[in-house]
């Protein structure tokens, strides 16, 4: 165990001694029947993948533009993803909050700097990762996402994996991971464990958002397991 982790796991607040070995969470051979979200884009009525066109500029451009949801009209601006356009993990969170709203970007103020500590302790810093959430503009006072919400915004999501193509994708707390996997399934059972994601298959693993982590820091120990599965995935695949 290097210094450097055990100072990133300090900063996220689990104490080395708690930490267990990467079987613990699981193994990529315990990979589920997949799971495919087709049925929910194909539901998300007006924003096909087909007229996002396929480079980034014209995404976020449509992203921007967007008015096909009633949450346009209460937005600051559109929180469309951050980080590597090749990166190696995904990582999918639910919608912007207000200092999300605000910034423009992703998993931003204290969950976010969680968020990156959590990454940091896997040896990859923000920049290496790709960040998204479900949804690019922020819901009214946070309450959780519509399901209608969520099926127009996804195809965006989905052609942002689609050009990343992502070795492993990373679903952050309960309405991330529920809505992908289209399941009512409790997080706690649907972490610690891999699933198979989309048409390509892709490797996705659940953990807890980091704004809960910083309410139930009982629970980090947890997410540093799933984290680990992750790094287990990542190092298996090419
Ligand atoms: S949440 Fe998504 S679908 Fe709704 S207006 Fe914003 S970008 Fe468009």
């Amino acid at each position: 165990m290097t210094a450097a982790r055990d100072r990133y796991l300090a900063e996220i607040g689990i104490p080395v001694w708690r930490l267990r070995p990467v079987a613990a969470a699981g193994s990529a051979a315990e990979v589920a029947p997949a799971v495919d979200i087709a049925a929910a884009a194909s539901a998300a009525g007006g924003s096909s993948d087909a007229a996002f066109g396929d480079s980034w500029s014209v995404l976020a451009a449509t992203v921007r533009a967007c008015t096909l949801c009633g949450l346009h009209g209460s937005r600051t601006q559109t929180v469309f993803g951050v980080g590597k356009r090749d990166a190696r993990l995904f990582v999918i969170g639910e919608a912007p909050g207000a200092d999300e709203d605000r910034q423009g970007e992703p998993f931003v103020g204290r969950a976010g700097q969680l968020l990156n500590a959590m990454l940091r302790a896997i040896g990859l810093p923000r920049s290496e990762v790709y960040i998204a959430n479900i949804l690019k503009c922020r819901p009214p006072n946070n309450r959780d996402p519509e399901p209608t919400e969520s099926a127009t915004c996804t195809p965006y999501l989905s052609q942002q994996i689609e050009l990343v193509r992502p070795r492993v994708l990373l679903a952050v707390g309960r309405v991330s991971a529920q809505w992908l996997l289209q399941t009512d399934t409790p997080i706690g059972r649907l972490r610690g464990r891999v699933v198979s994601y989309g048409a390509r298959n892709t490797p996705l693993v659940v953990t807890y958002h980091p704004a809960y982590l910083l309410r139930s820091p009982l629970e980090k120990a947890k997410a540093w397991n799933d984290l680990c599965l992750v790094k287990e995935l990542l190092s298996q695949s090419p």
